[in-house]
């Protein structure tokens, strides 16, 4: 975690402490007021009614002074807090709700289609097709910055609490790869920050010359990920850490054809094979040559 992380979440932290004090005192001083005559006391303060003895020989002056105090100070907090809130990383406090809701809820491991691959082997199997009105151009395959991160995504970004029980479960990060799925949400959020106002101000061709893939997260980080999901089952608000890990790798593979050396050469054999061995496909039932097997011919 960056230094500015840690600051973030102490004064988060100060202000819930602080928060709770000064509710704490506001009940103790509201029962003590209520204890003089003319006054009753509305509803019930289990914790304020025990400490209140406390505080029972200061006269009646200092005791609503105190309440007085408490009780603005609280609501100032509150409503500091509530403007603070939206700029730190404490937001997950509104976003983690709505996070759930939208969630995957099917298998983890399933890897949804890519709409623009569906439409291009669509129109590799009807010619005539590409020719029609629907048939334009996907603009880019996949994820390389901050304006091609659907908005599921984003919404992940925004709602982690960074508590890190991702990484802790994450088998490439334990085993000393570079890769932590905390990290890889939290630079989606920086740089969606950073780069957000300007997309708002200038529209698509806004360039800062930095990307999310190369400036925040590397390319060895996302290789190290074996997408076995560990991370968003651990997760206590559902983010979904290998969606975005994947949608950068299909950038990598489909835009700059940077797949690792040996993804290549399974790539190579199942488009001329069909299959990721190196064999053809007459020779898949070869083994069998000498066995009593139907192979099927
Ligand atoms: S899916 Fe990737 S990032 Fe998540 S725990 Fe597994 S290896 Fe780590
Ligand atoms: S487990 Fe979820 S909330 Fe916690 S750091 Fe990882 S992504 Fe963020």
């Amino acid at each position: 975690m960056k230094p500015i992380s840690k600051a973030d979440a102490n004064l988060a932290l100060s202000f819930i402490f602080l928060l709770m004090i000064t509710l704490l005192g506001l009940n103790i001083f509201y029962v003590l007021e209520t204890q003089t005559p003319g006054h009753a006391l509305a509803g019930a303060y289990p914790i304020s009614e025990q400490l209140a003895p406390f505080f029972a020989g200061m006269d009646q002056q200092q005791v609503h002074f105190w309440h007085e105090f408490n009780w603005w100070f609280h609501i100032l907090l509150i409503f500091v807090f509530a403007n603070i809130l939206p700029y730190s990383k404490h937001f997950h406090v509104f976003m983690s709700v709505p996070n759930v809701f939208v969630s995957k809820i099917g298998p983890l491991g399933k890897v949804d289609n890519m709409e623009s691959i569906t439409m291009e082997v669509k129109l590799m199997m009807d010619p005539n097709a590409a020719f029609s009105e629907n048939a334009e151009a996907p603009p880019k395959f996949g994820v390389s910055d901050a304006e091609d991160v659907n908005w599921v995504n984003y919404m992940n970004a925004l709602s982690c609490t960074e508590c890190g029980r991702c990484t802790a479960v994450c088998p490439a990060n334990i085993t000393g790869k570079l890769l932590s799925p905390r990290k890889i949400m939290m630079d989606v959020r920086a740089r969606m920050k950073e780069k957000g106002p300007g997309l708002m101000k200038e529209g698509a061709a806004f360039n800062d010359n930095k990307s999310l893939l190369g400036s925040y997260i590397t390319e060895e980080e996302l290789w190290a990920c074996t997408m076995c999901n560990a991370c968003a089952q651990e997760c206590p608000v559902n983010i979904n850490q290998p969606a975005i890990i994947l949608d950068m790798r299909r950038y990598l593979v489909l835009e700059k054809s940077a797949a690792p050396a040996g993804l290549n050469t399974a790539f190579t054999n199942i488009e001329n094979n069909g299959a990721p061995w190196q064999f053809s496909q007459q020779d898949r039932m070869n083994w069998a040559e000498d066995l009593f097997v139907n192979k099927g011919d």
